[in-house]
């Protein structure tokens, strides 16, 4: 079964991503490189970057001429002369940041901005291949190949074709997906543990089920690995994680638009993923990105919104590598949305307007507010149709059905409280 498994992801992965092995083994050699060398793979992917952004990139050609930079004798240093750019920025000037080249493959890939606009941009095969080879990389520091038998704490998208592809991919992936809390579901799972190589997904998804566990733990002598992604992971996740699995949760750090920005080794330690990104701070220890990959549409200074810090200590890691480390980071905060007798993922809420967006090119600014169980206000920034309102409430109903009692209040502002925008806030304490 194993072979058969092994033999589908990599028939699979080399039909879709035909330069991931050869990534991952460049990979597998780059993490034993002295810092100076890392560093050495960073100046000259970015010095590729600029010089074919500056030949077929709208946005950057532009700059490149303005600014008077010297493409050809370009160096680390002179990274600072390029903008920064926020998500928003992103959105506004997608146009002229597409890159116009025919690249041999490309994915369309959507992410959601901080009040629920979408994002949807290119990614080339070269950046796609390269963030799915840094992820078996981090997979690979523990022993664990991406076919094995896992579960996946995902969303699922309740389109009903694309749920079809989903359940598809998740055969040929061997994984077991799980998207809603309830405890029927988990219950299920609880049988399918002992056989179980990783787990993956929502960090608070994976505490719900480390908290069903018996006394002493599950049975789960095969798992080698349990990973968090996506929110943040607080530390009574990781007393409920230890005691329910004998492990607790390592975490993976990026973003859609920045790919894989850190993967935890087996010391516990975020080591930044030196040879596909460069990470910068501000004086707020405000994270920004560069991809190094991103030709099709430019990753260059972003800031994702995150405040980290760095752990001086970072390059005498156990494990040898010499790739910085994060220690902390903080931004990232996992909220659930209550209903009677279910918990959701905020994320849900995100997934109702990118249908939306995605079905009838309509984009709606929301934020969720809840103080009471089974009660949410969606906030929007204007009037809402009685067409839209209608489609709102349609797809409401697919996740929310018989749970959550919603009240749509329009023209509000969003930016009460000030800080950064958030799409769901809350005052009941769940985490
Ligand atoms: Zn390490």
């Amino acid at each position: 079964v194993e072979a058969f498994y092994k033999w589908t992801f990599q028939f699979f992965a080399k039909f879709r991503n035909p330069s991931l092995f050869s990534y991952f083994n460049e990979l597998k050699v780059s993490e034993n490189f002295k810092y100076e060398e890392l560093a050495g793979i960073q100046l000259s992917k970015f010095q590729e970057l600029i010089l074919f952004l500056s030949k077929h990139n709208d946005f950057y050609s532009k700059h490149i001429e303005i600014e008077q930079i010297d493409i050809n004798n370009i160096t680390l240093d002179d990274l600072v002369k390029f903008p920064i750019m926020t998500k928003e920025q992103l959105i506004t000037n997608k146009t002229k940041l597409v890159t116009r080249y025919s690249f041999k493959k490309v994915f369309n890939c959507e992410t959601s901005g901080t009040s629920g606009q979408v994002l949807s941009f290119p990614r080339n095969e070269e950046w796609d291949s390269f963030n799915r080879a840094s992820i078996m990389r981090g997979y690979s520091w523990f022993d664990v190949n991406m076919w094995e038998y896992n579960f996946y704490f995902w969303g699922y998208n309740f389109n009903s074709t694309k749920r079809l592809k989903l359940r598809f991919l998740d055969f040929l992936l061997n994984r077991f997906r799980i998207f809603d809390y309830n405890t029927k579901t988990l219950e299920k799972v609880k049988n399918k543990i002992e056989n179980v190589v990783f787990i993956e997904g929502y960090s608070s998804m994976i505490y719900e089920l480390a908290k069903l566990a018996p006394k002493g733990g599950y049975n789960c002598s095969k798992l080698k690995m349990v990973k968090g992604t996506s929110e943040k992971i607080f530390p009574h996740y990781q007393e409920e994680i230890r005691k329910a699995f004998g492990q607790t949760m390592i975490s993976e750090y990026g973003a859609a638009e920045t790919g894989i920005i850190a993967y935890e080794c087996q010391f516990g330690k975020m080591h930044i993923n030196m040879e596909g990104v460069i990470v910068e701070l501000d004086d707020y220890n405000e994270i920004i990105v560069t991809n190094l990959n991103s030709k099709s549409f430019p990753i260059i200074r972003y800031k994702l919104g995150d405040t980290i810090i760095l752990d001086e200590n970072g390059l005498d890691c156990p494990c040898g590598k010499k790739h910085p480390v994060i220690k902390e980071i903080s931004g990232r905060v996992g909220k659930n949305i209550i209903g009677k007798t279910k918990k959701f993922p905020s994320l849900t809420l995100y997934y109702v307007f990118k249908n939306i967006y995605f079905s009838h090119n309509i984009s709606i600014n929301y934020q969720g507010h809840q103080n009471d169980i089974g009660k949410v206000d969606l906030w929007f920034d204007r009037v809402l149709t009685k067409k839209e309102i209608s489609m709102v409430q349609i797809e409401l109903n697919k996740y929310f059905a018989d749970e959550i009692f919603f009240t749509l209040k329009f023209q509000m502002d969003f930016r009460i409280g000030g800080g950064k925008l958030r799409d769901f806030i809350t005052s009941i304490n769940n985490s």
